[in-house]
């Protein structure tokens, strides 16, 4: 596999050049569509917005409607949201190399957030909600995609689009539909933004988030306390309990992030809420973890008339990286640094929807979006000259990998990795 760029694709990546302007205004555009995970209607109208923009790829589009989200409400009910629909667009099913590109459509921004429009920092950044994460990103995988498809080399790729609806909030809908694009492809390419040095995310914890539900029972803070059963109190020592468990295994960490119960002062609470997350980085700790789990909670509810029940799960294994993975970032670091970008592999605490591709045994790089930074805040910020130079650094990988594939070099190192 070439370690430098062949000097017959520079044209090609060159022609990159003239594109900055409309990748910009289209971030801008993109951005400024409200597309909060459960604005269902803003991340369908992103959703038909890249259908219009893929057109010149020439592939077959899918629209795919995704299960609803389970969420515990704060009394303790279970319900459920509706989510955007995933767009899937594919072309050369039967290409010697199969890619799957992802790219999310939604943003951590609701509706009614102030964070709404974009504004521009200074003449070289702009701020604005999910310029970075990752709509930026979104212009860089169909200017890359381009490129090859304007390329002689691209029939050796066959490849297939994710546009999803929910990664914001873990990819539950649409989960199924990675792991199975996972069984068609080679290798993956994700368009979440790379880290604000520059920097691609290798290793990547996996992530696990739960509710508990704590039930008592109801009764007169005044006349009547002896009969009553204390939910918040129950709550607060699995909390606690949960909490302890902190530092008694390497590499796994346990969040209390949301609490709610409770309400006139009155009334003995028969009712309590609260959400944690936990990551790790062993896939076989997962099983650790539920087991303390599941023994705090049983302890708590030999108590009389309180019982803890606890919702959720696991939903993001760990990204270890594979030799096959290892290669990817290296031939990637190599043609950056002939592009003149200086590109780091850091491991990261934070998943997104390479975790789920890792999981299914596909080989991926999961930063190949813009540079930017302080993401999820209202001070998001996309260094915008970080577009053309990112969508130049993928389209050297497609048409690189294309190239070889096309020159019958040996690719088993990347496809046997599939199988
Ligand atoms: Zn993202």
């Amino acid at each position: 596999m070439y370690h430098s760029l062949q000097k017959n694709i520079l044209p090609y990546l060159n022609a990159l050049d003239d594109e900055h302007d409309v990748m910009l205004k289209t971030t801008i555009e993109l951005a400024e569509i409200n597309s909060g995970t459960l604005n269902v209607d803003g991340v369908n109208k992103v959703l038909s917005r890249l259908q219009q923009l893929a057109k010149p790829l020439k592939g077959t589009e899918e629209v795919i409607p995704v299960s609803s989200w389970e969420v515990v409400t704060d009394q303790g009910q279970i319900t459920r949201h509706k989510l955007g629909d995933a767009l899937r667009i594919h072309k050369r099913p039967d290409a010697p190399l199969k890619v799957f590109f992802c790219a999310h459509m939604d943003t951590v921004f609701s509706q009614d957030h102030h964070f709404q429009a974009v504004t521009w920092l200074d003449d070289k950044t702009i701020n604005g909600p999910g310029v970075t994460d990752l709509k930026g990103g979104i212009l860089i995988l169909l200017k890359a995609l381009q490129t090859l498809e304007n390329s002689p080399w691209a029939d050796q790729i066959g490849w297939e689009i994710l546009f999803n609806p929910d990664e914001e909030i873990g990819s539950p809908g649409s989960a199924p539909l990675i792991a199975e694009a996972a069984k068609r492809v080679h290798f993956g390419m994700i368009y979440e933004p790379c880290m604000p040095d520059g920097s691609l995310a290798g290793q990547r914890k996996g992530s696990g988030n739960f509710s508990v539900v704590s039930s008592g029972k109801a009764a007169h803070a005044g006349r009547e306390h002896h009969l009553g059963r204390n939910a918040i109190r129950a709550l607060c020592d699995f909390v606690s309990s949960m909490d302890d468990l902190n530092g008694q295994r390497p590499g796994i960490t346990f969040n209390p992030g949301y609490i709610h119960g409770g309400g006139a002062t009155n009334v003995v609470p028969d009712c309590c809420v609260h959400k944690f997350n936990v990551r790790l980085e062993k896939p076989e700790d997962e099983q650790w973890c539920l087991a303390q789990l599941d023994d705090i909670i049983n302890t708590i509810n030999k108590r009389d008339g309180i019982t803890l029940t606890l919702h959720g799960g696991f939903t993001r294994k760990p990204k270890i990286l594979t030799p096959a993975n290892q290669k990817l970032f290296e031939i990637t670091q190599a043609y950056g640094r002939e592009l003149g970008m200086n590109i780091d592999v850091k491991p990261t605490g934070g998943c997104c929807d390479g975790n789920n591709l890792t999981a299914a045994g596909i080989p991926n790089i999961d930063t190949l979006g813009v540079q930017g930074g302080a993401i999820h805040s209202d001070q998001e910020y996309l260094v915008v000259d970080s577009l053309v130079p990112r969508a130049k650094l993928s389209a050297a990988l497609l048409l690189s990998l294309a190239h070889a594939s096309h020159e019958k070099q040996d690719l088993s190192w990347l496809t046997g990795a599939a199988s």
